[in-house]
């Protein structure tokens, strides 16, 4: 009768080569996300390994062919809809050679899960990918968040407050949209920390019409817009 030996099974994997990683860098805007990314990405390179650069298509803030860190460096990449299409794009054999593969942006990619597992799991590559962890509104953005129990490392990156420098840990949206997925950079949202996105969220929900009456009480400044909200609620 044929039983099941675990220690068979479990070594069996090692004849298939070398194993992935999985490597994530998550935080809010403007917390160098993709300075990290390309930091890690070109030092994979110039160890000799083979890397390729995607990032979404939907992105096209900085150029479409190549990763920018909001400072202006760039990397060329491979703009895609989906990381199904990879594969496919690059070509099997480029696939093959392929040692690292830096993800930008991960949280506009659905199939992000399942490209990750197939190209760590079974196809021995070193994944690393950099995306926002949370929304505007401090929900999960993407499938970023599900990558996490998949993944070898994980680093929280913080920014620097807009309005007291301090470390920021939020994005807040400036614009009244209410659309999850709005592209931009500084014209539409800020780096927060933890007292100013209450505070900036207080401001934003407060009715227009409590916010007039209380310039007429109080200076208008965010605390006062903090304390019209509490009242009004
Ligand atoms: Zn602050």
């Amino acid at each position: 009768m044929a039983s099941f030996n675990p220690s068979t099974a479990l070594n069996s994997k090692d004849l298939s080569g070398s194993s992935g990683e999985i490597h994530v860098f998550i935080g809010p805007m403007f917390a160098g996300k993709t300075t990290s990314l390309l930091r890690r990405i070109k030092s994979e390179s110039n160890n000799g390994r083979n890397v390729a650069m995607i990032k979404s298509s939907k992105d096209t803030r900085y150029a479409i062919n190549s990763v920018v860190t909001h400072d202006g460096v760039k990397f060329p990449c491979w703009a895609l809809p989906d990381l199904t299409s990879f594969r496919q794009k690059i070509g099997e054999d480029a696939y093959q050679k392929l040692d690292v593969i830096g993800i930008d942006e991960a949280q506009f990619f659905e199939d992000l899960y399942d490209f990750c597992c197939k190209a760590a799991d079974v196809d021995g590559k070193t994944v690393i990918l950099a995306g926002l962890d949370g929304d505007y509104l401090r929900k999960r953005f993407g499938s970023v968040l599900d990558i996490i129990p998949l993944a070898d490392t994980v680093t929280k990156l913080t920014a620097r407050c807009e309005m007291c420098g301090k470390k920021a840990f939020f994005t807040f949206r400036k614009t009244a949209a209410i659309e999850t997925e709005v592209i931009g950079g500084a014209d539409v949202y800020m780096p927060l920390c933890r007292q100013h996105y209450m505070n900036g969220k207080a401001v934003a929900e407060t009715p227009k019409n409590v916010i007039e009456s209380t310039k007429v009480h109080h200076q208008t400044t965010q605390s006062s817009c903090l304390e019209a909200a509490t009242l009004a609620l």
